[in-house]
C-alpha cells in the first residue's frame, strides 16, 4: 500500500499488507521470482559447465601425461629394440668370429692328422688317427651348422645369385656322397628330368647344402635299398623356373606325429636313434629355411619302416640354354642302339632316359644272362648294338664277367663298353683297363660325363694301352747290367736289389765310398749307384777319387747319384763332381730302370727330374693330395696318358670346326685331370685354351695348342714312368 516493495524471501514468499495491491504485487513479484529463479538455474548450469570444463581440463592433463608416458615408453621400447638388435648382431658377429677362430686351429688339426696319415704307422695308430679325423670332421660340420643357424636367426644369411650348371652341380654333390652310400651298400642315383633347364642363376652352394643334408640323412637312416635324388620342373615362365627336388630313401621312416617337428631347430625324432646316428637336429631347420629363402618350401612324406621322401621347391632364373655340344657331335648319336645292363631299376631308367635324350635307341636288361640273350636276338635280327653300358656290380655274373663274354664273341668284340662302377672301388678302374674297356664311370653318373664317355667311346673304341713294364720279366741277356750299389741303409739296399735282380741285373752291394773303391779294384761294373751321404767316405768324395784314377786309364764308369736331397742345386753339385746321372730318393722303380737300362748318360745335362720344383709335375705333392695312396695316383697317371690322347684329338677337331664349346670343355677336362698331378705347365696351357674358348677368341689358338703339346711332351713320359714304377 505504501508503494514500497519489500524484499522477497528467497522462496518467493511475499510480505505485504494490502490484499488488492498485493495481487498485482504478487504478479510482479512472481515475475521477479521467476527471473531470479532462471538466473539461479543459469548460474547452476554455469557452475556445472565449469565443473565439466575443469574435468575436461583434468582429463586433458591426464591424457597429456599418459601421452608423454607413452612416448617415453615408446622411446624406451625403441632403445630396447636397438639394444636387442645390437645384441643379436653382436651375437652373430661373435659366432662368426668364434667360428673363424675355431676353424683356424681346426685346420691345423685336420692338416696335421692328414700329414700324419702319410707316415708309417702301426695299425692301432692308424685306427686312432682315423677316429680323430672323423671327430674333427664332425666338429667342423657342427660348427658350420651353428654358424648358419645363427645367421638365419638374425637374417644375416644372404643368397648368392650366380650362373651355374644344375646337372654338374648336382652330379658333383651327389658324387661326393657316393662313397658313404657305397660303404653302406646302398645305391645312390640322381635323376634330372630332361625338361629341367641346365643353365640357372641362383645360389649353387646353398642348393648343394640342402641336397647334401637331405642325402646325408637319407643315407644315415637307411640300411638297405637305395637313395634317389630327383628333379622336376614345378612351374616355369620365360625367365623363372621353379624346380621340385626330392630325395627318396628306403630307410626307417618318420612317424606322422614327428613329421612336422623335425623341421624345428634342435629337434630329432628319437634321441636314442640320434645318439646312434649323430647330428644336431639343425640340418632340416636350416635347409627348410634356405628353401624358403629360395622362394620355395620343404615338406616330407614318410611311412615308418618303408622310407621317407623329402621334397623341396626353389625358384631360379633360367639362363638361355647354351649349346653344350656341336650339333655334329650329337648327330652321330641319333639312332645308335645301346644296351644298358643294370640290376637296379632306377638306374636302368636313368640311363635309358639320359641316352634317349640324345636320340639313341636304348634296350635294357636286368642281368648279365638276360643281356646275353638280348645281344644274341639283336644280332639275329640284324640290329646290333653300338655301345654297351654295364653295371660293374650285379649278382651272379658281374659287369666285368659280362664284358669278357662280349669280348669273346666275334659279333660284339669291337663294340665299346662303358662300365659303371661305384665310388671307392678303385680296382674297377684297373680291371677296366685290363679288359681294354672304353671307360669306367663312377655312379651316380653326371649326364655330361656320360655324354663325354659315350662320344669318346664311339670315337676311339680302343683305349691306348698304357706302357707298363713288369718287374718280374727278365730282360734279354744283352740288356742285363752289372751294378755296384753303394748304400749304407739296409732297407734301401734291399729294395733296390729286389727291383733289379728279377730283371736279370747283377748287383753287388757295398756300404760306403771306401768299399766302392775296393770293389772296383777287383771287378768292372756297367754302373755305380752311389748314395751321396755315407759314413767313412761319402759318394761325392768316392766319385772324385774314381774320376781321378780314370784319368790315367781313360776309362769311364757311369755313376748315378742317389740322394734324398732333391733341392735345386744338389743335382748340379753331383754332376760337377763327375757323376753322370741323378736318382732322387725314395727311388722309384721306373726311374731306376730308366737309369740302369739306358746306357745313354745325360752327358752333364741335368736329367729330367719331375720331382723337383719346376718339373713337369709334383708327384710327391700329388700323392699327398690323394691321401698318400700312390697306387691310385699311379693308376690315374696311366689313365691320363690315354685321356690326353683323346682330349688332344677332340681339341684339334674342335679347332678345325671352330667349335669353341667343345674346345672349352675338352680343355677344361684336361686341365682338371692334369691338376691331379700338380702338372703346372700343362694346367696353365689348358687353362689358356679354356679361357680363349670361353671368350670365343681363337686368334692365338695355334700357339696355345703348341704350348700345351710342349708341356705334355714333358709330362707324359714322366707320368708313364710313374705309372710303371707304381705298378712295379
Ligand atoms: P640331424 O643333424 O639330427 O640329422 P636334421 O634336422 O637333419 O638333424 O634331422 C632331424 C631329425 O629328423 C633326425 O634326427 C631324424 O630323426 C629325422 N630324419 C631326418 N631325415 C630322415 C630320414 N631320411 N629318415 C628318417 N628320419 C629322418
Amino acid at each position: 500500500p505504501d508503494g514500497t516493495i519489500r524484499w522477497l524471501g528467497n522462496k518467493g514468499r511475499v510480505f505485504g499488507d494490502s490484499a488488492g495491491q498485493s495481487v498485482h504485487m504478487i504478479g510482479t513479484v512472481r515475475d521477479i521470482t521467476l527471473r531470479k529463479h532462471a538466473e539461479i538455474q543459469l548460474q547452476e548450469k554455469n557452475r556445472q559447465l565449469e565443473n565439466t570444463a575443469s574435468a575436461e581440463r583434468e582429463a586433458n592433463e591426464a591424457l597429456k601425461k599418459s601421452t608423454v608416458a607413452l612416448e617415453r615408453s615408446g622411446a624406451e621400447l625403441q632403445t630396447a629394440k636397438e639394444v636387442a638388435e645390437q645384441a643379436n648382431r653382436a651375437k652373430s658377429e661373435f659366432l662368426a668370429n668364434m667360428s673363424h677362430e675355431i676353424r683356424t686351429p681346426m685346420n691345423g688339426i685336420m692338416g696335421m692328422t692328414e700329414l700324419l696319415g702319410n707316415t708309417e704307422l702301426t695299425p692301432q695308430q692308424r685306427e686312432y688317427l682315423k677316429l680323430s679325423r672323423q671327430s674333427s670332421e664332425a666338429l667342423l660340420a657342427l660348427l658350420n651348422d651353428i654358424l648358419d643357424f645363427s645367421k638365419l636367426e638374425v637374417d644375416r644369411l644372404e643368397l648368392e645369385s650366380i650362373g651355374f650348371d644344375l646337372r654338374d652341380t648336382l652330379g658333383d654333390t651327389v658324387q661326393t656322397l657316393a662313397v658313404k652310400a657305397t660303404q653302406k651298400g646302398l645305391e645312390l642315383a640322381c635323376h634330372v628330368a630332361p625338361d629341367v633347364p641346365d643353365r640357372l642363376v641362383g645360389d649353387p652352394g646353398r642348393l648343394r647344402q640342402i641336397v647334401i643334408n637331405l642325402v646325408d640323412n637319407a643315407i644315415k637312416f637307411t640300411t638297405t635299398g637305395d637313395v634317389l635324388v630327383d628333379v622336376k620342373v614345378d612351374s616355369r615362365d620365360e625367365e623363372k623356373v621353379s624346380l621340385r627336388f626330392f630325395v627318396r630313401d628306403t630307410g626307417i621312416g618318420i612317424a606322422p606325429e614327428d613329421q612336422q617337428l623335425i623341421f624345428d631347430s634342435f629337434s630329432q625324432v628319437d634321441s636314442s636313434t640320434s645318439r646312434r646316428f649323430g647330428g644336431t637336429g639343425l640340418g632340416l631347420a636350416i635347409s627348410s629355411q634356405l628353401a624358403s629363402m629360395m622362394g620355395g618350401r620343404m615338406w616330407v612324406e614318410s611311412e615308418q619302416d618303408k622310407g621317407s621322401t623329402f621334397y623341396f621347391t626353389a625358384h631360379f632364373e633360367a639362363q638361355p640354354q647354351s649349346v653344350k655340344r656341336s650339333a655334329a657331335d650329337l648327330q652321330t648319336l641319333v639312332g645308335l642302339r645301346a644296351l644298358v645292363v643294370d640290376n637296379n631299376r632306377t638306374n636302368r631308367f636313368i640311363f635309358e632316359e639320359m641316352l634317349g635324350t640324345w636320340g639313341m635307341k636304348i634296350a635294357v636288361a636286368d642281368s648279365a644272362p638276360a643281356a646275353l640273350d638280348t645281344v644274341r636276338e639283336a644280332g639275329e635280327a640284324g640290329l646290333p648294338y653300338s655301345l654297351f653300358l654295364l653295371d660293374a656290380v650285379m649278382p651272379d655274373m658281374d659287369g666285368f664277367a659280362l664284358a669278357e663274354r662280349l669280348r669273346q664273341d666275334p659279333a660284339t668284340k669291337d663294340v665299346p663298353i662303358l662300365i659303371l662302377s661305384s665310388a671307392g672301388r678303385t680296382h674297377d678302374v684297373v680291371r677296366c683297363d685290363a679288359l681294354g674297356l672304353a671307360r669306367c664311370l663312377t655312379k651316380p653318373v653326371k649326364q655330361s660325363d656320360l655324354l663325354d664317355a659315350t662320344l669318346s667311346a664311339l670315337d676311339v673304341s680302343v683305349v691306348e694301352a698304357v706302357d707298363v713294364p713288369t718287374v718280374a720279366e727278365p730282360l734279354a741277356p744283352a740288356a742285363r747290367r752289372r751294378v755296384l750299389l753303394a748304400e749304407d741303409g739296409a732297407v734301401n739296399q734291399k729294395v733296390i736289389v729286389d727291383l733289379l735282380e728279377p730283371r736279370g741285373h747283377r748287383v753287388t752291394s757295398v756300404n760306403n765310398g771306401r768299399e766302392v773303391l775296393n770293389a772296383l779294384e777287383n771287378e768292372t761294373f756297367d754302373l755305380i749307384l752311389m748314395d751321396v751321404q755315407m759314413p767313412e767316405m761319402d759318394g761325392l768324395e768316392a766319385t772324385r777319387m774314381i774320376r781321378e784314377r780314370e784319368r790315367s786309364t781313360g776309362e769311364h764308369v757311369r755313376i748315378a747319384a742317389m740322394t734324398a736331397h732333391v733341392m735345386q742345386g744338389d743335382r748340379e753339385r753331383c754332376l760337377e763332381e763327375g757323376m753322370d746321372d741323378y736318382l732322387p730318393k725314395p727311388v722309384r722303380a721306373g726311374d731306376l730302370y730308366d737309369i740302369v737300362e739306358n746306357d745313354v748318360s745325360s752327358d752333364g745335362a741335368p736329367p729330367e727330374d719331375p720331382d723337383v720344383d719346376g718339373g713337369a709335375l709334383d708327384w710327391q705333392g700329388a700323392v699327398q693330395q690323394v691321401g698318400g695312396n700312390e697306387a691310385i695316383l699311379g693308376e690315374l697317371a696311366g689313365l691320363f696318358v690315354s685321356e690326353y690322347a683323346r682330349r688332344l684329338k677332340e681339341m684339334k677337331r674342335a679347332i678345325n670346326h671352330d667349335d669353341a664349346t667343345l674346345l672349352r670343355r675338352a680343355a677344361h677336362t684336361l686341365k682338371g685331370s692334369a691338376a691331379v698331378f700338380l702338372a703346372d705347365s700343362t694346367v696353365e696351357a689348358a687353362l689358356r685354351l679354356e679361357t680363349m674358348a670361353r671368350e670365343g677368341d681363337l686368334e692365338n689358338v695355334d700357339e696355345a695348342m703348341a704350348a700345351l703339346e710342349r708341356a705334355a711332351d714333358e709330362l707324359l713320359p714322366a707320368l708313364k714312368r710313374k705309372a710303371a714304377a707304381v705298378v712295379a
